[in-house]
């Protein structure tokens, strides 16, 4: 089957190779010159289906304010005049009830246990290389209270099977050497054994050309403008350079779905949740990240890169502008710098900006719409490199007509009504 896929970000990227794999003929049509560079250039590089959960939970509307108020605060929200971001932002505290956290998070665990069972096969098929690490993450707790609240997620870990350990006082040493130099600072840790980390840019890179080999072809530089459809199926899509066309379509564009799927009658409450990284060269080895920390007072991540130190973090609600703020990057320097001081060179870090296409209830949006040919991919908000694989897969199975391995339930535009 000829199938086009819009979006070449590493969902997009992720599902061109199965779907070659499974025989299709298999196009790929992005605006920019090469695989991953928007959302998914410079993420935080964990593969993380421990941390798989929503951000609406119980208590997240006052820890909300709290973290607005905070110095080197881990949520900005730019109050604008765009409808599409109170109703995304309304839908989201709707979620924030125990019920609606425990059904999002069973949804998105599906997807990404799924997702991690697929890398590792992936990964032993194909010998790609991404500077992966399978060596955990770890969650650092600066306060008592951190500490001692660190019960609940241990219930929901338990609940899952998710294997974790729980590390008093300065045991986090054993897994992160280099923390010695600041161990005062930190009262203890929360490890997640499973959880690896890598370069999804490197990762969606080195797939691509694998995919190529199988036969996909790559259109870039290619700027969609919108679906033209007859009532029950795509019957094309323009772009700058003509209309393509194809006996399937998959939509994966990140962040500007929901803006080519307006237009066709489909409403989907994706939202642009902007964040922020920087990449800095590592200057001593020994004294950088092993793995992937989280220092839960900021929610910034700091994960070992190959020869980097990723650190990456922030939501902030502004829609779809790209600029790079200051005082962002300030909290990521200060973070990296508060727990690696002898790690790396800040002054020579790579600073990056990228939108996360978040739905309310933190579960992406993938399966079939009401067009017989055309299916969506989009919606991985803070967890698409972690649900990568698995949503390749996913896809490659429904556009084959295949049952998938996991059941779609709650998973498709469906649920939205
Ligand atoms: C700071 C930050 C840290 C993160 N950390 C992690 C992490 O540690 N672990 C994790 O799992 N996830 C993380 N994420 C989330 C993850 O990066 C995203 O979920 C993922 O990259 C989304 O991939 P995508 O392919 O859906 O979107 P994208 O990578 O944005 O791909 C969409 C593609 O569509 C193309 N496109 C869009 N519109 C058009 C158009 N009109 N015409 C042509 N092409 C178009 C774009 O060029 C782009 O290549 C993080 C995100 C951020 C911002």
């Amino acid at each position: 089957m000829n199938v086009l896929i819009l979006g070449s970000g590493v969902i997009g990227t992720t599902m061109a190779y199965y779907l070659a794999r499974a025989g299709h003929e298999v196009t790929v049509v992005d605006r920019q010159p090469g695989p991953a560079l928007e959302t998914s250039y410079a993420n935080a590089g964990e593969v993380s289906p421990g941390y798989s959960a929503p951000w609406a939970g119980p208590g997240v509307p006052v820890k909300a304010i709290k973290w607005m108020l905070m110095h080197h605060s881990p949520l900005v929200i730019k109050p604008m005049l765009d409808p599409a971001m109170w109703r995304w932002g309304l839908a989201m505290l709707r979620n924030c009830t125990e019920a609606r956290y425990r059904v999002n998070k069973s949804r998105m665990v599906r997807l990404a246990e799924y997702s991690r069972d697929c890398l590792k096969q992936l990964r032993a098929d194909t010998g790609i290389a991404y500077d992966e690490r399978s060596q955990g993450t770890l969650q650092l707790f600066r306060t008592q209270k951190q500490l001692d609240a660190v019960g609940k997620d241990v219930e929901i870990l338990k609940e899952y099977g998710v294997p974790y350990q729980v590390l008093e006082g300065d045991a986090y040493l054993e897994y992160e050497p280099a923390l010695a130099l600041v161990k005062h600072k930190f009262v203890g840790a929360l490890r997640l054994p499973g959880d690896e980390t890598g370069d999804c840019f490197k990762f969606t890179n080195n797939l691509a050309a694998m995919a190529e080999a199988l036969g996909v072809k790559f259109k870039f530089g290619v700027n969609i403008r919108g679906l033209e459809q007859d009532g029950s199926r795509i019957t094309g899509v323009h772009t700058d350079t003509g209309v393509l066309s194809a006996d399937k379509y998959v939509l994966a564009l990140g962040s500007y779905s929901p803006l080519l799927l307006k237009p066709i009658g489909i409403d989907i409450p994706v939202y642009p949740v902007k964040g922020f990284s920087i990449t800095v060269p590592i200057t001593d080895a020994a004294m950088a990240p092993e793995s992937t920390i989280m220092d839960e007072s900021h929610k910034v991540a700091v994960t070992r890169l190959g020869d980097n130190i990723r650190v990456g973090g922030t939501a902030q609600l502004s829609g779809y502008d790209l600029r790079l703020n200051a005082s962002r990057r300030a909290t990521l320097d200060f973070v990296v710098t508060d727990l690696f001081p002898k790690g790396g060179d800040v002054s020579k870090a790579e600073f990056w900006t990228g939108l996360r296409p978040m739905t309310p209830d933190g579960t992406p949006v993938i399966g079939e719409t009401r067009y017989d040919n055309l299916m969506l991919s989009t919606g991985h908000g803070t967890l698409g490199w972690t649900m990568a694989a698995g949503t390749g897969r996913v896809m490659a199975d429904l556009v084959s007509g295949r049952r998938p391995e996991i059941s779609m339930e709650g998973l498709t535009v469906a649920r939205y009504g």
